[in-house]
C-alpha cells in the first residue's frame, strides 16, 4: 500500500505528523510519500499544488491529509477540492461517536454528498453582484445515497434537504428515496433547518444522514460540537479507486504554531484509513489507544485539558504498542 501524506497548512502541518507516527506503527509495510502542498507553499513557491504532485499522490492508493488554508480572493482553486474532484472522491463519511468525556451521547454518521453542489466552482462575479451555481444531479444523488445504505449495520437513513423551496433538493429527495427504497432500508426525510434543530435537541434518534455537500459541510462542525470538539471529527473521503482521510477541522490559524492542536481527529481518521485497507483489527487498536488515552485524561486545551499535541502523541503511541 503506498499512501500520501499531505500535511498542509497551520494545524494541519502539527496533527498529521502525529497520525503519520501511528500509522507506521499501524502499518509497518506500508510506503509513505510526504507532498507539500498547500497555502503556505503558494506564499514561498507561487504553487500550491503542481501537476506533478498531483501525478504523485495519484500513483498512491490513499491519502492522509490535513487542512489548507484557503485565503479569500487567491487565484488558485482549493486544493482539497481539487483532490476530491481528481481523485472522484464522492462520498465524504463523517462518523460523531460520543467518548468519554462527551457533552452528548450520539452515534451517527453524516454522508455528504463531495462532487457537485454550490462547491463545483461555477460562478460569476462582478463588481455588483455574484453568482454561484447550485448543480444536484441524479447520478450524484444517487451514488451517495448507495454509499450511505451500505453502512454497517445501518438502521434508519435521513435524507436532508430543502426541498420545500428548492427545485434541485426534490430530485435530491426523490434520488435518494428510491435508492433507499430499492435496498430495502429504512428512511425518512427531514428539512436542513429541522434536522439542524433536532441535531441539538435529540441528536440520539439518528442513526445515518445523508445529504448534500453544502449542507453536510454545515451539519458536521454542528455534530462535532455535540461530542465535544472538531478535534475528536475524523472523515473519509471515497471514490471507487481512491480514498483521502482528513479531520473534519481545517487549519485553525487562530491556534496554529502553539502545540496545542488535538491531533485525535487526524489520528482517528487513521483508523478509517485502517477500515478501509481491510485492516480492522488494526482499526479497533487505533480506537482503543484513542478511548485510553481520553480516559486517563491526557488531554489538549479545546478538551479542557492543558497536555501538548506532542504529550498526546506519546501517550497514544504507549497505549497503542501496549495494545498490539
Ligand atoms: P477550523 O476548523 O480551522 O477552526 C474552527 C475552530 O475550531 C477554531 O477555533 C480552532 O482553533 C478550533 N479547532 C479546529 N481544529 C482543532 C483541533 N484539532 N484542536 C483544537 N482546536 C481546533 O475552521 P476556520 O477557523 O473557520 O478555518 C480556518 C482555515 O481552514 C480557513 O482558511 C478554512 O478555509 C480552512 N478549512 C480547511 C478545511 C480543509 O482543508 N479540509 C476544512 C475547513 C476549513
Amino acid at each position: 500500500m503506498k499512501i500520501a501524506v499531505l500535511p498542509g497548512d497551520g494545524i494541519g502541518k502539527e496533527v498529521v505528523p502525529v497520525a503519520y507516527e501511528v500509522l507506521k506503527v499501524a502499518m509497518p509495510g506500508a510506503e509513505f510519500i510526504q507532498v507539500d502542498v498547500g497555502n503556505e507553499r503558494y506564499v514561498r513557491e507561487g504553487v500550491a499544488m503542481s501537476p506533478h504532485d498531483l501525478e504523485t499522490i495519484k500513483a498512491c492508493d490513499c491519502v492522509l491529509f490535513g487542512a489548507i488554508t484557503s485565503p479569500p480572493g487567491k487565484p488558485y482553486r482549493s486544493i482539497i477540492l481539487t483532490l476530491r474532484k481528481e481523485l472522484d472522491l464522492y462520498a465524504n463519511i463523517r462518523p460523531f461517536r460520543s467518548c468519554a468525556i462527551s457533552p452528548r451521547k450520539v452515534d451517527f454518521t453524516i454522508y455528504r454528498e463531495n462532487s457537485e453542489d454550490l462547491y463545483m466552482g461555477i460562478e460569476e462575479i462582478t463588481k455588483d453582484e455574484a453568482r454561484s451555481v447550485r448543480v444536484i444531479t441524479r447520478k450524484a444523488s444517487e451514488r451517495i445515497a448507495r454509499a450511505a445504505c451500505k453502512k454497517p449495520g445501518i438502521g434508519k437513513l435521513t435524507i436532508v434537504h430543502k426541498a420545500n423551496v428548492l427545485k434541485a433538493d426534490e430530485l435530491f429527495k426523490d434520488a435518494c428515496s428510491g435508492v433507499a427504497g430499492s435496498m430495502g432500508v429504512p428512511y425518512e426525510d427531514m428539512l436542513v433547518d429541522t434536522a439542524a434543530y433536532n441535531l441539538v435537541r435529540a441528536p440520539e434518534k439518528f442513526d445515518t444522514i445523508v445529504t448534500t455537500n453544502m449542507f453536510g459541510d454545515i451539519l458536521s462542525d454542528e455534530a462535532a460540537a455535540l461530542i465535544g470538539s472538531l478535534g475528536l471529527s475524523p472523515s473519509a473521503n471515497v471514490g471507487d479507486k481512491y480514498a483521502l482521510f482528513e479531520p473534519v477541522h481545517g487549519s485553525a490559524p487562530d491556534i496554529a504554531g502553539k502545540g496545542i492542536a488535538n491531533p485525535f481527529a487526524a489520528i482517528l481518521s487513521v483508523r478509517m484509513l485502517l477500515d478501509w485497507a481491510g485492516k480492522p483489527e488494526m482499526a479497533r487498536a487505533v480506537q482503543s489507544a484513542v478511548d485510553r488515552t481520553i480516559e486517563s485524561g491526557v488531554l489538549t486545551p479545546d478538551l479542557g485539558g492543558n497536555y501538548t499535541t506532542l504529550q498526546v502523541q506519546s501517550a497514544i503511541l504507549k497505549n497503542l504498542e501496549s495494545l498490539i
